[in-house]
């Protein structure tokens, strides 16, 4: 699979701390310069049969129709589709106009993935959204219109400017809109973001933790009474729309990334990340080399980014593959850490596969790392 980062946004939300330039002065240079990286790390994968192709930022939806398609033209010279190939864009919905869709329409990409965040306008100004709480409605239904039916919207919970009566509001109308896939977050106060910077000033409260919990379960409940799957503790799906961009992640499959701060994962023991910045990274490629750091990941890395990424979903972490990988060292601590985490019910082992209840997952970093090598 292949992810592609489009680091151009209109404005910055206010918990942002993605990487993303507000200036599109250089839009062609990049995208020449993403075209360079595609052709010159070809060879990386080793299955060239994609499954799933991902334009994700920043703002994908800010490139023209045209653009996304030259994109993907690019890719196709050195990679071929599977028949099925997911190909998600992440879009904002001030930009899914007509024109724009009409044009997306008419490319490959199959599956939209919309920042919606809220339909209220409260919470909306309070993140800087760029687009209005009608946009955010009308957007999903013009995008379905546009026949684009493999939709996912992101719903932040826990903002200071809402409450539970708000959130279920917030879900009321997702489950109204037909969405087959929602992925929620809880807002998180990053640093150097102006939210932190709101906040420290005493301009707005701080998002509370009780809150964003009690939201969090409504939200697993709600969903699933609504016939939704809760497959990992972000993500929800109707049955038969899992995201398969993020679940071949979350099983630990290959990936390319291409453009600024993408990260690439060689299914085993190699991580790269490329530059999060984009005059360095038009530099680079533009003299033929790579914009990327690499390192190789010890026993102990992966083993804590097995645990990490599956305590998170409802597969859990494969026993078996665990004893395969693992030396005796770390599954000897391993069996330790986990022995009072399973008699108290923290953790559960279902057909070999270590997992944590889903009445914990609000907790699921937390207890994960409690398990990590150090
Ligand atoms: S549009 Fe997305 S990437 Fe851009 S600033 Fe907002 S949250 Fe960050």
């Amino acid at each position: 699979m292949i992810y592609i980062h489009i680091p151009f946004c209109k404005q910055k939300c206010s918990y942002c701390n993605f990487h993303f330039s507000t200036s599109l002065n250089f839009k062609d240079e990049m995208l020449a310069a993403m075209k360079k990286e595609i052709y010159l790390r070809k060879d990386e994968l080793q299955n060239k049969n994609l499954q799933s192709l991902y334009f994700g930022g920043g703002t994908p939806s800010i490139l023209s129709p045209d653009e996304i398609k030259s994109l993907i033209d690019e890719v196709l010279q050195y990679f071929s589709f599977e028949n099925d190939i997911e190909i998600t864009l992440e879009a904002n919905p001030d930009d899914l106009d007509k024109n724009f869709l009409k044009g997306l329409a008419e490319s490959p990409v199959n599956r939209l993935s919309i920042g919606t965040q809220s339909f209220f306008e409260a919470d909306l100004r309070l993140m800087n959204r760029a687009h209005t709480s009608n946009e955010a409605e009308d957007s999903i239904k013009r995008s379905q219109d546009f026949g684009f039916e493999n939709l996912s919207i992101d719903l932040i919970y826990g903002s200071p400017t809402s409450n539970l009566e708000i959130w279920k509001e917030n879900l009321n109308k997702t489950i109204a809109l037909e969405v087959p896939h929602i992925s929620s977050y809880a807002l998180t106060v990053e640093p150097k973001t102006a939210l932190e910077n709101w906040i420290s000033k005493g301009k707005v409260i701080s998002p509370k933790e009780e809150e964003q919990n009690r939201e969090f379960y409504y939200l697993s409940d709600f969903l699933k009474d609504n016939g939704f799957e809760h497959y990992e503790v972000s993500n929800f799906a109707k049955p038969g729309f899992y995201s398969r961009h993020n679940s071949s992640y979350w099983k630990y499959k290959e990936y390319l990334g291409i453009g600024p701060s993408a990260h690439s994962y060689n299914g085993f023991d190699r991580r790269s990340w490329n530059i999060a910045n984009n005059q360095q990274y038009i530099k680079k490629l533009n003299a033929n080399l790579l914009a990327k750091e690499e390192e190789i990941l010890s026993q102990k890395d992966q083993f804590n980014e097995m645990i990490m990424i599956g305590l998170r979903t409802i597969w859990g972490v494969d026993l078996a593959r665990l004893n395969e990988k693992f030396n005796n060292e770390i599954l000897e601590y391993f069996q330790k850490e986990i022995k009072l985490k399973l008699e108290e019910g923290i953790l559960i082992i279902e057909e070999n596969h270590l997992k944590i209840p889903e009445k914990n997952w609000f907790m699921a970093d937390g207890i994960a790392a409690d398990l990590f090598v150090v």
